[in-house]
């Protein structure tokens, strides 16, 4: 662990948390598929009891993870939600939390539908004015939820900013990391005390697994968290574990290649009438750019835009051979929906039009393929719309 700090980032994606398996010098993490651990006697063991509470495959993707967002602590899931879920156990009935207006929809469902029925309260503000934020705190908050940039309209929030808000209400703060992934945005540097992540994403990148993760840097919050993780249980398995490692060895090279692809896109997208809205938030108009520049390494690869009407939408996207019509994003491959029928299916149609999530919005997820083959495909869909 102290020998992965002092390294890059790439060297860290390839070497973090991994060691040679002890027993063999195996270089690759063994999947441990086991749920026990043969004990001497009782209570003296190797360090393994039962793999809900430690497992070996486990334990290397946490540290790995860790040592991406530079943050001290790992703790793995079985989903993103799960992450999501476990954090807000954390809170007890009466506390309020302030929440990123646009959040991603699982989350906004996971809050308004289920905790909101176990007594917290959420209040879901445009965080992107840090104001808002401010207006939104009651003397009951205790934590402030942000997604930066969001999903799928792209807002960004200003972390720094919005952590001196959290720091004196005294209040956590919590980012869901998932669009930027470490390689782009560490929010522990920035004043955040929980960072998570959807690692179904960009972190193991193939579409093969759903996973979450948390990273603190705090021994009392991490502690509270394997806590949670052990004693609610929504742990991932150690094939999951196996395969989110094996992801997050390319996570630097692949980052890079989604970027340039989607910088493309959104060059290609600005000069077609038919794409009326785009939302990209490495558009020097978007209103976040400055404030990204600031905060991140680079803009990631979700592109968003508006082609008017559901119609359109739908004649658009029957035409891509190379876009794949699905939910989820942040993988190799390109990915295309449409948030008010799929993913934001969840969100009140009235937020949605506040949002600005029209039946004629897009969300591409942009893959590693050759660009010039996203470009062509691009091309066709529009065509069938003119
Ligand atoms: C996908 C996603 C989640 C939920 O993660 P799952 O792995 O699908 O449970 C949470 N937040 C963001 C930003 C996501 O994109």
């Amino acid at each position: 662990m102290k020998k992965d700090k002092n390294h890059r980032f790439g060297t860290r994606a390839v070497h973090g948390g991994v060691e040679p398996d002890p027993s063999t010098g195996a270089i690759m993490t063994p999947i441990y598929q086991t749920s026990t651990y043969a004990q001497n006697a009782p209570g003296e063991h190797k360090g393994f009891e039962y793999s809900r509470t430690q497992n070996p495959t486990r334990i290397a993707l946490e540290k790995s993870i860790a040592t991406l967002e530079g943050g001290e602590y790992g703790i793995a899931f079985s989903s993103g939600m799960a992450a999501i879920s476990s954090v807000i156990q954390l809170l007890k009935a009466g506390d309020h939390v302030v929440c990123s207006d646009d959040v991603y929809g699982g989350t906004f469902r996971l809050f308004d539908k289920i905790y909101k029925n176990f007594g917290l309260e959420f209040s879901f503000v445009d965080t992107s004015n840090p104001e808002n934020i401010k207006k939104g705190l009651t003397e009951k908050t205790v934590m402030i939820w942000l997604e930066t940039p969001t999903n799928p309209t792209l807002k960004v929030t200003d972390l720094k900013e919005a952590s001196a808000i959290a720091k004196k209400h005294k209040a956590l703060m919590v980012v869901d990391n998932t669009f930027m992934s470490p390689y782009f945005q560490r929010p522990l540097e920035l004043g955040a005390d929980i960072v998570l992540h959807s690692t179904t994403k960009y972190i193991a990148g193939h579409s093969d697994i759903i996973g979450g993760a948390i990273v603190a840097n705090d021994s009392d919050l991490a502690e509270k968290l394997y806590f949670i993780q052990n004693a609610a249980g929504a742990v991932p398995g150690p094939m999951d574990c196996f395969l989110t490692l094996r992801g997050i060895k390319t996570l630097h090279l692949r980052m890079e290649r989604h970027e340039h692809n989607a910088r493309k896109i959104f060059e290609y997208l600005k000069k077609q009438p038919a794409a009326k809205k785009i939302y990209y938030p490495g558009d020097p108009d978007h209103p976040g750019h400055e404030i990204q520049k600031k905060q991140s390494s680079g803009f990631g690869s979700i592109v968003s835009f508006d082609i008017g009407t559901l119609e359109n939408a739908r004649r658009f996207m029957s035409e891509l051979e190379v876009f794949t019509i699905a939910e989820s994003l942040g993988s190799v491959e390109s990915l295309i929906e449409h948030p008010a029928i799929m993913t934001h299916a969840s969100v009140p149609p009235e937020n949605r039009a506040k949002l600005g999530i029209t039946d004629g919005f897009i969300r591409i997820s942009v893959g590693v393929e050759d660009i010039d083959d996203l470009l062509d495909d691009l091309g066709r869909g529009l065509g069938a719309i003119k």
